[in-house]
């Protein structure tokens, strides 16, 4: 028999992903009382993501450095190929990224956010929002055979993907033409890589729309993945491990101990991130760099600003979509020319043919590009740094902001 109840509380978080911890995180340090609702049994689980992240950024949020066994690796160099096999190698002065178990760094946010009094309900669904007068007022839960009514002042949905609590507030789901479809594989008996080097793998033939990715750990496994705009993501990884003239060389005896599936989405932020009563955050308001995937330091960066609207929101007493507009302003004032910049270089990366980016590969390798780029130390925000690239008297270093991107490799 299925038993209702009902209960309520300042702000309810959907989804413990590290942008619902990190939005709980600051939220409890404001004071809010705040719940996150997860529907799997523990936070971190099952992991999707390559965990691939600018050092810089996650210094610059507090979150770095981390404690021990949550980072993997850090990297300080970056080879690109081209799907003919021609190589451009980047090498930096100091670790500019790192690798983390993402399980881990999920956990390690919301161990924070309990700490600092934030409740988390695992094992429990979201089923849907409550609403009245046009107003989000709560969601209803399910744990079991339990199902809830849990009333709030305001809910942040940070489901990622699936938006599907989104599209009930009212706001436009996530744009279908700007999703690509991700597979991931642990591997073992890795061969001929360098380990503080990511691998990037480039073409329409192993992975359009996209790029393949290896990302190597220190006890010669790694973690190998690639997302594609067509086809079947897994047929494109057996391609890349096995007919690749590089990767089959680096995986062509490796064996997979584990393997998951998922979409990126690639299409900017959506155009309207706030309802009455509702604010969405991270990857199902698609705050993901268009250029890489990554989507861990602007899905945490603008739960952080979500955090300070909803903080004086509650203050205010006015949860109006008027009141919350201000969140996506900020969000906006700090990212959008950057998000800006890099949807056009993923459309002009799209744009490109095989035998185009093995030219452009070739040409950043004859032009010095590596030189020319081996004291950056932010990826993120890669608008602003091609600003700061193309100060530069030299041409050159125009050529390098486009290595620059690839550096990032944030899938
Ligand atoms: C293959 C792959 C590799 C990636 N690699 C990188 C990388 O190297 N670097 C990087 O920065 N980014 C990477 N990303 C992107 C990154 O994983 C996401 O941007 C990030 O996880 C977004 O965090 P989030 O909290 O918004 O969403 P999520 O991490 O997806 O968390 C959402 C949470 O909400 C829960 N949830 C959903 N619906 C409900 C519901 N109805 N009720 C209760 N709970 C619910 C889910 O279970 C989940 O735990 C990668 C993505 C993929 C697919």
């Amino acid at each position: 028999m299925i038993t209702h109840t009902a209960k309520s509380t300042d702000a309810v978080i959907i989804g413990g992903g590290p942008v619902g911890s990190y939005a709980a995180l600051n939220l409890a340090k404001l004071g809010v009382k705040v719940t996150v609702y997860e529907e799997h049994p523990e936070i971190g689980l099952p992991s999707h993501c390559a965990g691939h992240i600018s050092i810089r950024s996650l210094r610059n949020i507090g979150l770095y450095p981390l404690p021990n066994g949550i980072v993997e690796n850090t990297f300080t160099a970056a080879n690109f190929y081209s799907p003919f096999g021609t190589k451009f190698s980047l090498h930096l002065s100091s670790p500019v990224t790192t690798t983390l178990n993402r399980a881990r760094f999920d956990n390690y946010i919301a161990n924070q956010a309990k700490a600092a009094g934030a409740e988390f309900v695992l094992g429990t669904h979201v089923q849907s929002l409550i609403k009245a007068n046009d107003f989000v007022k709560g969601v209803n839960i399910r744990n079991g055979k339990k199902e809830e009514k849990v009333y709030s002042n305001i809910t942040l949905d940070a489901e990622g993907i699936s938006s599907r609590l989104l599209r009930q507030s009212g706001l436009a789901a996530l744009n279908p033409k700007g999703l690509v479809f991700a597979v991931e594989a642990e591997v073992e008996n890795v061969k001929n890589v360098e380990t503080n080097a990511v691998e990037v793998y480039f073409g329409k033939s192993f992975a359009p729309g996209f790029y393949g990715w290896l990302i190597p750990k220190l006890d010669g496994t790694a973690k190998v993945g690639l997302a594609t705009n067509r086809g079947n993501p897994h047929e494109f990884l057996q391609a890349l491990m096995f007919k690749h003239p590089v990767a089959s060389k680096q995986l062509g005896k490796a064996k997979i101990t584990k393997i998951g599936y998922h979409a990126i989405t690639l299409g900017g932020p959506i155009e309207k991130t706030y309802a009455n009563g509702f604010l969405a955050v991270g990857d199902c308001a698609s705050q993901v760099k268009p250029s890489t995937g990554g989507g861990v330091i602007f899905g945490l960066t603008c739960a952080k600003m979500a955090s300070q609207t909803v903080s004086e929101a509650l203050q205010q007493v006015d949860v109006s979509s008027e009141f919350l507009h201000i969140y996506q302003k900020h969000c906006a004032d700090l990212l959008s020319f950057d998000f800006n910049v890099m949807l056009r270089l993923r459309r002009f990366l799209d744009s490109l043919s095989d035998e185009k980016l093995d030219q452009i590969l070739r040409v950043c390798g004859k032009l010095g590009v590596d030189n020319a780029l081996r004291d950056v130390d932010e990826i993120d925000f890669q608008g602003k740094l091609m600003l700061k690239v193309l100060g530069k008297p030299s041409m050159i270093a125009a050529v390098a902001y486009f290595a620059m991107l690839y550096l990032s490799a944030n899938p």
